[in-house]
């Protein structure tokens, strides 16, 4: 096994997905010395973004985790362009699964009994092929065996771009972004809002009220892969 797996990175060599250096044999994704640089977030520390802030305050969300915080300029983002842009979502199966191992053996996922993405438009599905969120929530399925409610939830119109927009803008412009073709699907649960990545937490906080004026009943908890800082 080993053999034929070294022929193959002979052949198709691969690189970390953060720095870009050619991967060994025994890596995967991340070269060891990216992967132990990680900015892993610790959940039972309470050091909670502004933007998860907002969600377990104003929001009435009953619990929110990201997996790794980066800074803007850093090269971790790399991980979410690889999965959303480069056509690596596998990328967000596997950090996803890592990030659901470390906040399962803190009881993080301890009254949720179900998974809800947050939806792409149909034209940006399209476009892309996939929905990196469906991928995300595949590795924490793996871990925890919680299964995904498809359908439930839709993203209406393509908005305005939300990149080079002002905090405040992006606000007004998450809004009215989402419905709930669905509510009966959600009734009565708690579920697991799964997101790629975090900045301000508009969209997230958009789909968040949505579900709560339309579906009697229900508990929203968060996951995200990365949060932005
Ligand atoms: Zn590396």
């Amino acid at each position: 096994m080993y053999f034929w797996k070294r022929v193959f990175d002979f052949l198709l060599p691969r690189y970390c997905k953060v720095c870009g250096r050619r991967l060994d044999t025994s890596e995967t994704n991340l070269c060891v010395s990216c992967y132990l640089s990680m900015p892993f977030l610790d959940y039972q520390s309470g050091n909670f973004s502004p933007a998860e802030r907002i969600l377990l305050t104003e929001r009435n969300v009953v619990r929110a985790a990201s997996v790794i915080q980066y800074e803007k300029e850093s090269n971790y983002r790399r991980i979410l362009f690889h999965l959303k842009y480069w056509n690596h979502p596998e990328v967000g199966t596997w950090l996803a699964g890592i990030g659901a191992e470390r906040l399962a053996a803190k009881g993080f996922f301890e009254g949720i009994d179900s998974m809800v993405t947050l939806p792409l438009s149909a034209h940006k599905f399209r476009k892309r092929g996939y929905n990196q969120c469906d991928y995300i929530a595949q590795g924490i399925s793996r871990v925890t065996g919680l299964p995904l409610i498809n359908g439930a939830v839709e993203r209406d119109v393509e908005h305005q771009r939300q990149a080079g927009l002002g905090r405040y803008q992006r606000w007004g412009n998450a809004e009215g972004l989402f419905s709930v073709p669905h509510p009966e699907l959600l009734e009565g649960r708690h579920i697991l809002l799964i997101d790629d990545v975090m900045t301000t937490g508009a969209t997230l906080c958009s789909l968040i009220d949505v579900i709560n004026d339309s579906v009697r009943n229900i508990k929203i908890s968060v996951f995200t892969l990365a949060i932005v800082v």
